[in-house]
This record gives structure tokens, sequence and C-alpha cells, in this order.
């Protein structure tokens, strides 16, 4: 198919959830950004996220604690000085949220601090249960505020377009990519992408691409990721010559609705945190069988004896069970889970949940230096879809909102 449009710009920012939307507030109206995202601005995985983004904010806490947990839940693969750079910036990069309108929960006039699994201390600055969507709401408002941002709705990424780089004059203009080098080094000139609503290609050229596509979940049958979560943005920075690190890392939720309406919806963690107990099919529990933990083993442990018993049993999903806490509680403590699987015709109340382990994070990604230059000059990588070595084998939560936020203000 010919190309029929190109266009120029300062930038290119291809995604619309938090890693994308960051980079392209911080460029414009300084540089003139184009913003593609392949379905609509409101379409990522950002705007599902619930828990919220890890920051040391209380003074009882540390960096060096934020650092410590962070290297245990990755499995002593993460990155320590990429670590130590994304958990310092962490203060401001919520400072600089909320400077662009983001409402965090407070309790006595201070931003109210939550725990979650793996942190030693209280450090996920939220809102409420549905951090994603309002720190998503106010970035698109100060979006469609933004001169400078040209945004290119329902146009997907095909391919990167490289040439290659002349030395030494063009070097000493652009850093070095991260760690690319001579010879053969190219240089991103832009992309093809096509305009979902036409069905024509059209090329955009920029000094400067910025790959912010999110993960890859949609690889897996079952997965929490929204469909747009398709692994482009890694596909096309690999076959544009660029490496991609810990691509087999991928972190799975235990516990993902399993039914056929439902295909993304999470259980959350809380709760096994308030009671629930995973069953088989005959109400027998197994967790103990696999960790004294039981239920409240890490999610990698909890993910990976599911996941065996599934495949001992022939099963295809397994019960988690919480009715034994009454309805009372069930309705006050999950009304978004009661009334969703309501909804579907499960009431959590007096019958178990049917769930299955879904892929969630993909650890890995194209490999970045700490200001998500690529092997490839004039291409950034930043959020889940790039790695720049801070989850190691496995994401602390919390940890992925940071980065996206972290990486973008330093590539920009
Ligand atoms: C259900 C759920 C809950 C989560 N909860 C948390 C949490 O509480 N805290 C936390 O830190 N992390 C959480 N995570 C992880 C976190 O949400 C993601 O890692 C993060 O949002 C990724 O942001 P991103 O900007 O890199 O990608 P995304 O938000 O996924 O955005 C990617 C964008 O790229 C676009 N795109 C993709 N391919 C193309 C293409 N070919 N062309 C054009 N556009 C394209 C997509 O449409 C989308 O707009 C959660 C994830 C899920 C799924």
């Amino acid at each position: 198919m010919p190309a029929t449009t190109t266009t120029e710009f300062d930038v290119l920012v291809v995604g619309s959830g938090l890693a994308g939307l960051c980079a392209a507030l911080l460029l414009a109206p300084q540089r003139r950004v184009a913003l593609l995202t392949k379905q609509t601005l409101i379409d990522s995985a950002s705007i599902w996220a619930q828990g919220g983004i890890a920051a040391v904010m209380d003074p009882g806490d540390s960096l060096e604690a934020h650092v410590q947990d962070t290297l245990a839940a990755g499995a002593g693969l993460c990155d320590l000085e990429a670590t130590r750079f994304v958990v310092e910036h962490a203060p401001e990069a919520i400072a600089w949220l909320q400077s662009q309108g983001v409402q965090f929960s407070e309790e006595a006039g201070r931003l109210h601090l939550t725990r979650e699994g793996g942190h030693s201390a209280r450090r996920i600055v939220h809102a409420t249960d549905a951090t994603g969507a309002a720190v998503q709401t106010a970035l698109l408002e100060r979006l469609r505020e933004t001169a400078g941002i040209t945004v290119f709705e329902r146009h997907m990424l095909v391919d990167l377009i490289t040439t290659p780089m002349e030395m030494p004059t063009e070097a000493a203009e652009d850093p070095a990519p991260a760690t690319g080098g001579w010879p053969g080094a190219r240089r991103c000139l832009g992309l093809q992408a096509l305009d979902e609503t036409s069905g024509k290609l059209i090329s955009l050229k920029a000094s400067h691409t910025v790959m912010a596509t999110g993960g890859a979940g949609q690889v897996y049958r079952h997965t929490t990721n929204p469909p747009t979560a398709t692994g482009d943005g890694m596909a096309a920075a690999w076959r544009a010559g660029c490496r991609v690190m810990n691509m087999e890392f991928i972190q799975f939720h235990p516990t993902c609705l399993y039914h056929p309406g439902a295909r993304n919806f999470l259980i959350s963690e809380a709760l096994r945190g308030e009671g629930g107990r995973l069953l088989l099919p005959d109400g027998s529990r197994f967790m103990p069988a696999y960790d004294p933990r039981a239920e409240l083993a890490p999610r990698d442990i909890v993910a990976r004896a599911i996941d065996a018993e599934m495949k001992r049993g022939g099963l295809a999903c397994v019960y988690l069970d919480i009715t034994h806490r009454g309805a009372d509680f069930i309705r006050a403590h999950f009304p978004t889970i009661h009334a969703r699987c309501l909804q579907l015709g499960i009431d959590i109340t007096c019958e178990p949940i049917p769930v299955v382990p879904a892929a969630h994070y993909a650890c890995g990604g194209v490999l970045t230096d700490l200001s998500g230059r690529t092997d490839l000059a004039g291409l950034y990588a930043i959020g889940e879809t790039a790695c720049p070595g801070l989850q190691g084998a496995n994401r602390l939560a919390s940890n992925s909102l940071l980065e996206c936020v972290v990486l973008a203000r330093s590539a920009a």
C-alpha cells in the first residue's frame, strides 16, 4: 500500500498511556509534537490501573528501603543504577502529576499512603481504587489545553523509518544511542502508521520518536491487559535493530475473573487479604500445601500454584471463595467486584468466583538508558514497552506507573 501523506514534526510520541501523555505534555508547546494512538486517547492499560504509584513520601520511610524492596521483588536482576534513579525521582514525579491537576487521596491535608505487597512501608500514592483513571483524566484535560500537540487517534504504528547514520558529525550533534555503536549505526527518521479510518498509510517524520506503546499481555490467552497491549512498539523497535531485554519475565496476576463476557477483569489481591480462599472444583483448598502463607503468599507463588493445579486436573479455572465473610461485609468492602460479577450472573456473596492466572505486566522490553535512548539514534522507548532495568525479573507493585512518569521526564 503506498504512503499518501507525509507530515513533519519535532517529536512523534506513539501511545496515549501514562508514558506517552507525560512525554507529550513535557515537550509541547516548545516542540511540535504528534501523538499517535491506535484506538482512542482513553484506550490504555494506564487508565485501568487501580492500586497506585510508589514513592517515598513519609518521613519514617527511606529511599534506600524502596530500593531494597524493588531489588528483592526483582529477584536480584534489577539494575541498581536504574533502580536508584527511578526511586530517587519518585517524589518529584508525584509533585509534577499534582502540578498537572491530578488529585490523589488525602487524609488530614496530606497525601494518604497505602501499603502493598512487597513494600516495607506505606508508600503508595493513590486516588481511591482508581488511580489510573484519575491520573489519565487529569492529563487528558491538560492535553486538550496544550498548544503544539497534534493528536492522531485510530492511527496504528506499523513500522519505523530508518537510515544509515553518517559519522562523525551526527554523533556529535546527538549523544550516542544508549548502547549502539559504529559501524552500521542507524538513525530513526520517523514512522509509518495506518490510518484505521481511511485504511491509508501515512508517513510521519521527526528527528525524535518516542515509543510508548505499553505491554504485550495479549500474547497470552488470559491477560489483565487491554486489547491494545500487543507488543507493537517492542516488535517495531526490534525490527529496526534495537535490542530487547528480559522479555521472558512476564508477571502474572493470580486471580483474573474467568468468564467469557469479561476477559480482563481483575479480582483484587485484597479479596485474599480479607480471607478469600482458593478452591478446587470439589471445594478443597490447595494453597496451604504450596506455601505456609497459603493464599497470602506473593503473587508469583500463588499464580504458579494455580497453574500447577489447573494442569494437574485439566481444569479451565479454580475458584476464589469469600462467602464466609457474609454478604454485608462483602458488599461494603468489594462494591466494584461484587457489582461487576453480579452483572455476569455471579453473586460473590453466596458462590465462589471462577479465576485464572493472567499475564499482567511485561518486565522486559526495548533496552534503554536512563533517558529512554535505544540502540537506534533518535528513537526513545519509555513505559512498559521499555526496559531501562528497573523491574528485573518481577515488578514490585506500583513501580510501573512510577517508571512511566520518571522516564518520560528524563527522556523529554
Ligand atoms: C488492570 C491493571 C491494573 C494495574 N494497576 C497498576 C497499579 O496500580 N500501579 C502500577 O504502577 N501499575 C499498574 N499496572 C501496570 C501499569 O498500568 C502499566 O504498566 C502502565 O500503565 C503502562 O503504561 P504505558 O504508558 O507504558 O502503556 P499503556 O498505558 O498501555 O499505553 C500504551 C498506549 O500505546 C497505544 N498503542 C499500542 N500499540 C500501538 C500502535 N501500534 N500504534 C499506536 N498506538 C499504539 C495504546 O493504544 C495505548 O494508548 C496495572 C495494569 C493493569 C492491566
